[in-house]
Order: C-alpha cells, then structure tokens, then sequence
C-alpha cells in the first residue's frame, strides 16, 4: 500500500486503475485511526477493487479556538490499519497541496447547516463541503463513505452530492461504540480517566432517548427533557446542544416520526463530544 502526498500522484493512479476497470472507493478522515474509520474502510473494501483513504487534517474546517493544532496524529499507525483492513492508497497531503496560494474558491450550503453542530461550529460545515468536494474532484470514487457518528456531516454531503449533481454514491455506515457504549472518536484520547467515565453520559443519554421512542414516545419535547435532565446529572458534562431534527433538513421537530435525528453535542472538560440516533 502507498502513501502519497500530492494530487498527481492521486490522479496517476486511479487513472491506471480505471484503465484495467477496477472500482474506486474514497474513507475520507483526518486520521488518528480507531476501529470506527475501520468499519467505513472495511466496507469500501468489500464494495470496491481499490479504496483510497484520505488522512487530511483540514484547516478550513477549523474555527480560531479549535483545536487544529491539538488535533492527534499517527501516520505510522494509520498506515499499518489501512494495509491491514486492505485499503490501496492513502493521500495525506499537506495543507500547502490542497490549498494553494490564492485559493478562494468556496462550497457553502444553507439550511442545514444553521443548526446542531452549525450553529456553534459556524465554518465547520463550509470547510467541509469545500474540502470534500476536492477530495471527489480528486479521487472520482464510485463511492464515498461516511459515518453516522457524524449525522449532520453525512446529511450534508449527501444534499450537496445531490445539489451539485455529483457522480458518486455515499454510503453511510453505523456508530461503531466502545464495549461500554461510548462512541469511538479521535478526540476520546483528550478523555482523563474521570472524563472517561463522565463521558459515558453521552451514549446513556442517547440510548433513553432511543428507548422512550421504541416505547411509544413521538413528543420531541418530552425525549429532549429526558435526555438534558440526565446530561445535566454529571457534573463533568456541560450541554452544547440537544436537539431533535428532521432527518433530511436538520431543521427542528415537534412530533417525532420518521427520519428525525436526535443529536447532542456535550462538553467533558475541555473536549467537546457528539452523539445521536436515528428514527
Ligand atoms: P474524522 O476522522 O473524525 O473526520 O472521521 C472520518 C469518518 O469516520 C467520518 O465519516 C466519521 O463519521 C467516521 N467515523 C468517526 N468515528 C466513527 C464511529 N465511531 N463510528 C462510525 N464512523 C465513524
């Protein structure tokens, strides 16, 4: 398996690929791999003859006081995961190759993006359909894959996929949670061991809310209220947003049916995490 640095050497080679008529899948991440990027490389794996991976922390999708800089990284250990789960390429370029001086050409969505995550992360979803839509430029994938994790990401891409008459499939693929049920993130490592467990209230919030829905439940207001109260019982746990939306417009609900997003993001400590759930 290579890695490559620069968009030619991407190009070359899917281009020698597509002339023996393989199929080309593209995981694009930011690296620091877990077993969560693993299940979106496995299933390219299993769909496609070729899967690139993209490991590319994005600038653009960073606000000021993010943490850019303090983002983790481990490219010896991504490589090994991505050899053994039989990805083909990763492109890990530098920020200097996807933006190059007097870069300002931008892919901005409305709408879904005023909400969740968008509402308190205002350049994230702008970052990250613009480097996206690079990405898809760059590789030309039969098919892209995305995590449900990111729920708000994955409605986005697949709107603008469609907006801008893209020609590749997304593919979504399920949470995959740490054996006590918190979801697996690169941002996990931030944790110490009583933010660890503090952090568990995310998943426990998501599973009461999952469970009032199965029984019954269709008040968005009544789950909402069920999810902050338990939330708000650890006091590591500091509420970003709780939020319950339609599925496809990310706007907000009253009555809960199908597709409705519940979605939170929560502060432990310094680290913000996110969770959801889909009717
Ligand atoms: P990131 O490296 O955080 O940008 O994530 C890259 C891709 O992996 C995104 O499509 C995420 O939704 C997906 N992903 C991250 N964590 C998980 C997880 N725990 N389960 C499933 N997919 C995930």
């Amino acid at each position: 398996m290579n890695i490559v640095k620069t968009v030619d050497q991407v190009r070359a080679q899917v281009k020698a690929w597509r002339a023996e008529g393989l199929s080309v899948g593209l995981v694009p991440t930011m690296g620091y791999l877990h077993e969560g990027h693993g299940s979106l490389i496995s299933k390219a794996v299993e769909q496609n003859d070729r899967v690139v991976v993209s490991v590319f922390v994005n600038p653009t999708q960073f606000g000021p006081n993010e943490d850019l800089e303090a983002y983790p990284r481990d490219m010896n250990r991504d490589s090994a995961l991505c050899e053994k789960l039989g990805a083909s390429l990763i492109f890990n370029p530098e920020p200097s190759e996807m933006y190059r001086p007097g870069f300002c050409t931008h892919v901005n969505m409305d709408v879904l993006t005023s909400t969740l995550c968008g509402a308190s992360r205002p350049v994230h979803f702008g970052g990250v359909c613009t480097v996206c839509s690079k990405l898809f430029n760059i590789v030309k994938p039969d098919r892209a894959y995305f995590g449900q994790k990111d729920a708000q990401q994955l409605a986005i891409i697949r709107r603008m996929v469609e907006d801008l008459n893209m020609d590749l499939e997304i593919v979504a693929c399920p949470i995959v949670r740490e054996e006590d049920g918190l979801a697996k993130s690169s941002r996990n490592t931030y944790l110490n061991e009583d933010e660890r467990k503090a952090a568990l209230v995310l998943s426990k919030a998501i599973f009461l809310g999952q469970d009032m829905v199965k029984d019954g439940a269709t008040s968005a207001a009544e789950v909402k209220k069920a999810m902050t109260d338990l939330i708000n019982s650890e006091p590591l746990a500091r509420i970003d947003y709780v939020e319950i939306v339609d599925g496809l417009t990310m706007q907000p609900v009253e009555e809960i049916g199908a597709p409705t997003l519940a979605a939170i993001a929560v502060y432990i400590g310094k680290t913000r995490l996110i969770d959801n759930f889909i009717v």
